[in-house]
């Protein structure tokens, strides 16, 4: 099943050159849930109708007893684009090697659907007093635009009060926080003119400098404002990253364009820091009044900050005899969030192999992983 599901190419990218369908693997994974009882929704994602979420259900043949959550094993089926001629193995060949399994996908996160679909094997409707449900969501690698459409649909409020594992890559420790994502453009439009006469025109980069500036006295505010020791870097971060205005020294600037990326910490709003961004910079800028626009490069990741004592949480503390952690990349966790649904962040993989040539999976995780998924079932589903 993990070759198979690693020979489709599922590229998810924001550069409309490499981005591809995920629909055959979405296909293939329905093609084998199906026959062993679960009911197959392939949800097309709306305006993007090549990429689309499975949600897979077995449902109980019973009533559902009272405070019987269900599990959601979740994953994501694209990946990252890759560097063919860097790869030592074919990307979409699964290579077994010196004890590893290589391929795109092997760690982040394909073959996690293999070993979930493993750890089903054997269970019917007449055992499960939950539901089970099996999650394939499309696009995680270029924005969260599956889980996003899930949190709003009528399938995802399905789930609601479920507990969910996803098994991104976290050498099957268990992970129930990370900060959330935000990319900010922040343009500055002025007006253009001959260099020797400052009357002739209103100056972008000038009124860029105090942008700047402004922006550095917020971020230390945040980090004085915001703490969690749970993280290695326990504040709130901001990059400037990218800046670009004017064209000619002799010109008065007319336009200019900083673009920025803030990691909040759970609990931390991501309307409301793009609300506080706004107020500042205008309140600085008040006197100088060049046009001012402040924009999202994307829609933004929240943070995750599932409850340290959640259910699932604490049985995955226990099954695997770690305590929960952060981590420093983003998942699709505080969607689930959103319809009810409590997660834990928890696979096989390796965070440091992913998105890199050579991606690989230890083939000693194999069984003990597909171990670990049945005990969740058992806890979450099973009589
Ligand atoms: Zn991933």
């Amino acid at each position: 099943m993990m070759a198979a599901i690693i020979a489709e190419p599922s590229v998810s990218s924001v550069d409309p050159s490499l981005d591809q369908s995920n629909r055959s693997v979405v296909e293939l994974l329905a093609g084998w849930l199906e026959p062993m009882g679960f009911r197959c929704v392939i949800d097309p994602l709306p305006d993007q109708p090549k990429k689309v979420n499975l949600i897979a259900t077995l449902h109980p043949d019973g009533p559902r007893p009272e405070g019987a959550r269900g599990l959601v094993l979740s994953g994501h089926t694209d990946t990252v684009p890759f560097d063919g001629d860097r790869w030592t193995t074919d990307p979409f060949t699964l290579t077994e090697r010196d004890g590893k399994l290589y391929g795109l996908g092997a760690s982040d996160m394909k073959s996690f659907f293999a070993l979930a679909l493993e750890a089903t094997r054997g269970v019917h409707a007449g055992m499960l007093r939950a539901p089970l449900t099996l999650l394939a969501t499309a696009d995680e690698e270029s924005g969260m635009d599956g889980a996003r459409a899930l949190a709003a649909s009528e399938h995802g409020r399905a789930l609601a009060g479920a507990a969910a594992v996803i098994g991104e890559p976290t050498g099957n420790r268990p992970v129930h926080v990370h900060k959330g994502i935000m990319m900010e453009s922040i343009r500055i439009t002025g007006r253009s003119g001959h260099s020797s006469d400052p009357h002739l025109g209103r100056n972008a980069l000038d009124a860029m400098a105090v942008v700047l500036d402004e922006i550095i006295l917020w971020r230390a505010a945040l980090a004085v404002r915001h703490r969690d020791p749970r993280f290695a870097i326990p504040y709130p971060t901001l990059n400037l990253g990218h800046i670009h205005g004017g064209d000619n020294p002799n010109r008065i600037c007319g336009r200019a364009e900083l673009q920025i990326d803030l990691r909040p910490l759970p609990g931390m709003d991501v309307d409301a820091l793009r609300e506080e961004l706004r107020e500042r910079l205008r309140e600085r800028l008040a006197e100088r009044a060049p046009d001012l626009e402040v924009s999202p490069l994307s829609p933004g990741q929240p943070p995750m900050a599932t409850p340290a004592d959640a259910e699932v949480v604490r049985l995955a503390e226990r099954l695997t005899g770690h305590k929960s952690q952060a981590v420093a990349f983003a998942t699709e966790a505080p969607y689930l969030a959103r319809l009810g649904v409590e997660a834990v962040v928890l696979g096989p993989g390796d965070i440091n192999c992913a998105h890199q040539p050579d991606e690989h999976l230890p083939v000693d995780r194999l069984e003990p992983t597909v171990r670990l998924l049945r005990q969740f079932i058992q806890h979450f589903c099973l009589h």
